[in-house]
């Protein structure tokens, strides 16, 4: 089965990707608690040198579309993940790829670093695909918005951090008013927008890694077609899961927008897990939560 089946059979794939102890961890001597055994099974055990897999029930195993260990590169995260929904927004859907996971367990990492940087894999394939005979004849337009949510409250960071409105029409559509979206003609287009974008995100003494622990940052790439909204690719950057559920009417919003997803969208979530032992209470969270959005 590709990922492309597999999305299709359930229009949620979830996938898991653990990432390598990094040196904070490898000096206070934390230990590896998790074992990808296979492509789609990631397991939480005792920390041990070599795991003996015919003991796996002992252990918390988890099953999921994909598990990623920690020798895979964004190259191939992207390559089974959002690279088979490319043609889905050609083909006027919609989809999203959220990453979830623990503050520092490598959700910006994958989404290739603040979502710029050389792995900007979707906007060259998106361009690449602009090209193809059967949607170039569509005369389709690229526009990118990128937006974030932070203590409730919805900024444009494509318009110097504009406060926006969110509005909910009776149909449970949900709607960012004002939401700035920039037409775009090429990759260079898009990295130099998401510079801006990045730059104006952290503001006064927060440092990018407290304020991305708390917000949500959002990039979507839409195609349009004589004006009228054909296609749209969201990659959404989720506040770190390790606080504790916030009430304000945003997360209202993220929930909602869940809801519209388990309904009409073709969503695909990635979480992110950190390999150590003391991260353990946090990843078993990521991993149970992750499981349950298998079976939305
Ligand atoms: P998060 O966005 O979930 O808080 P980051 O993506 O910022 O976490 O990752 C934290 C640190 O770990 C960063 O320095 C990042 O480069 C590194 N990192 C994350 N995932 C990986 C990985 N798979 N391989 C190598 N380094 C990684
Ligand atoms: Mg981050």
């Amino acid at each position: 089965l590709t990922t492309a089946d597999l999305i299709e059979e359930h229009r949620i794939c979830v996938c898991v990707r653990k990432r390598p102890l990094n040196k904070k961890e490898l000096s206070v001597k934390d230990l590896d608690v998790i074992t990808i055994p296979s492509k789609d099974v990631v397991m939480v055990h005792e920390p041990k040198q070599k795991v003996d897999l015919t003991r796996y029930l002992e252990n918390q195993t988890f099953r999921f579309d994909y598990a990623f260990d920690d020798s895979t590169t964004n190259e191939m995260v992207y390559r089974f993940t959002a690279r088979p929904l490319v043609e889905t927004i050609f083909e006027r859907g919609m989809a999203t790829c959220f990453a979830y996971g623990q503050t520092g367990s490598g959700k910006t990492h994958t989404m290739g670093g603040d979502f710029s940087g050389k792995n900007q894999d979707l906007t060259r394939d998106v361009f690449l695909m602009l090209k193809k005979p059967n949607y170039k004849k569509l005369d389709l337009q690229v526009y990118a918005t990128f937006f974030e949510i932070y203590s409730g409250k919805v900024f444009d960071l494509l318009n110097r951090k504009a406060k926006l409105r969110v509005l909910e029409d009776g149909k449970q559509q949900v709607q960012v008013v004002g939401l700035q979206e920039k037409e775009v003609k090429c990759t260079e287009d898009v990295l130099k927008l998401i510079e801006v974008g990045n730059s104006c995100r952290t503001s006064g003494q927060t440092s990018a890694n407290a304020h991305s622990s708390r917000s949500h940052a959002v990039f979507q790439i839409i195609l349009r077609r004589k004006g009228k909204m054909h296609g749209k690719f969201s990659l959404i950057d989720l506040a770190g899961n390790e606080r504790g559920a916030d009430t304000s009417s945003a997360d209202r919003q993220t929930r909602l927008e869940g809801a519209e997803i388990n309904k009409s969208l073709l969503a695909l979530k990635i979480a992110t897990i950190s390999p150590g032992m003391t991260s353990c209470e946090n990843t078993l969270n990521t991993l149970r939560y992750a499981n349950r959005v298998k079976e939305l």
